[in-house]
């Protein structure tokens, strides 16, 4: 367990007892005993170093594909959205983004320098440092497709340079060395066509407005969609559209999308969960695989 006043070296802000359903974008999450807001790349290395060992860390960017149990986390948790902000054109033509910087934003830093490929992070309401960890892609785009090299640091504070070569990627999954966290990344994209990537862009968010419940409180996709078939498609043909459990419904719009009406817990959306997973393993014998990342404590 941590002492609860922070070393006054520390340039951060720590908060007690946190709900994370401010952290979240499904808006539910008991508390996390301590948030740890980095000042900056150097203050986190810090705060990571005069952890004691045995303390629990969890990263987290925007929490959009994120449930945090009703009962909340024990140990800490590291908030990069709104820290760790850098961003930036390399003197070799590549983009160094930190972990924390909003993939929106990266998207639309790199149209402005003319390179292009990477818009499709626009419409992913995330972190570049949780896309990194999901492999978050859309409309044929991957984040590690754009990816030549990554900054880790560790339970220590030793920071890390690390290929692409070094990781497993897969459909929404990378193997992450245990106990290391992604930092920043340094993309590598083409120079192209900016107006058209621009047009690009739009038209992307616009079909994900058409199609997604985006002003909603969701995670987006609830699980990866199984080779050759679509979650949304198996769960629809399940009759599970609309389905709720508690203030825990799937979309009307988008089957694959569990929303918070208002009231949800994090037991109900994860009732549901459970639900449609074993509802469509009956009805279509598929074995669909969660996509959305579950941590903390039950509630009472
Ligand atoms: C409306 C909506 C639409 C979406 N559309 C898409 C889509 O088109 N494609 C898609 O892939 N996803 C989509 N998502 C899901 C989500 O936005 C992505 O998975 C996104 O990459 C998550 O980023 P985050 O910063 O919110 O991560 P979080 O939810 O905060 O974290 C996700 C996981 O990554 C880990 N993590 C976070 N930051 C780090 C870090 N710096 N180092 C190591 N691990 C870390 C967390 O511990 C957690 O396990 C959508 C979500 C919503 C709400």
């Amino acid at each position: 367990m941590m002492a609860e006043s922070m070393n006054p070296t520390l340039r951060g802000t720590l908060l007690l007892n946190e709900p994370m359903a401010r952290h979240t974008s499904w808006r539910v999450g008991g508390p996390a005993d301590r948030c740890y807001k980095p000042a900056d790349l150097a203050d986190l290395t810090q705060f990571l170093q005069q952890l004691p060992a045995n303390e629990q860390v969890v990263f987290v960017g925007l929490g959009s594909n994120l449930l945090v149990r009703d009962g909340g986390v024990r140990g800490t948790v590291i908030l990069t959205s709104g820290a760790l902000q850098q961003l930036q054109l390399e003197a070799d033509g590549r983009v160094r983004a930190e972990a924390g910087v909003a993939c929106n934003k990266v998207a639309r830093f790199c149209i402005r320098h003319g390179l292009v490929n990477a818009e499709f992070l626009a419409g992913i309401p995330g972190t570049l440092g949780g896309a990194l960890a999901m492999n978050a892609g859309a409309f044929g785009g991957e984040t590690w497709n754009v990816v030549e090299s990554v900054e880790t640091l560790d339970r220590h504070g030793t920071r890390r340079t690390r290929s692409k070569a070094e990781f497993v990627i897969a459909y929404r999954h990378v193997e992450i060395p245990a106990g290391e966290w992604f930092v920043a990344a340094h993309l590598r994209l083409p120079a192209g066509d900016a107006l058209a990537a621009e047009a690009r862009m739009k038209a992307l968010l616009a079909k994900r407005n058409a199609t997604q419940p985006t002003q909603t409180a969701n995670a987006g996709s609830t699980f990866r969609n199984p080779l050759g078939d679509y979650a949304a498609r198996l769960i629809d043909a399940s009759g599970l559209k609309g389905y709720c459990i508690g203030g825990a419904c799937v979309s009307d719009k988008h089957a694959n999308f569990v929303v918070n009406t208002g009231s949800a817990t994090a037991a109900e959306i994860e009732m549901l969960i459970a639900h449609l997973a074993s509802t469509v393993k009956r009805v279509h014998g598929v074995e669909l695989i969660q996509e959305v990342h579950v941590i903390g404590e039950a509630g009472k």
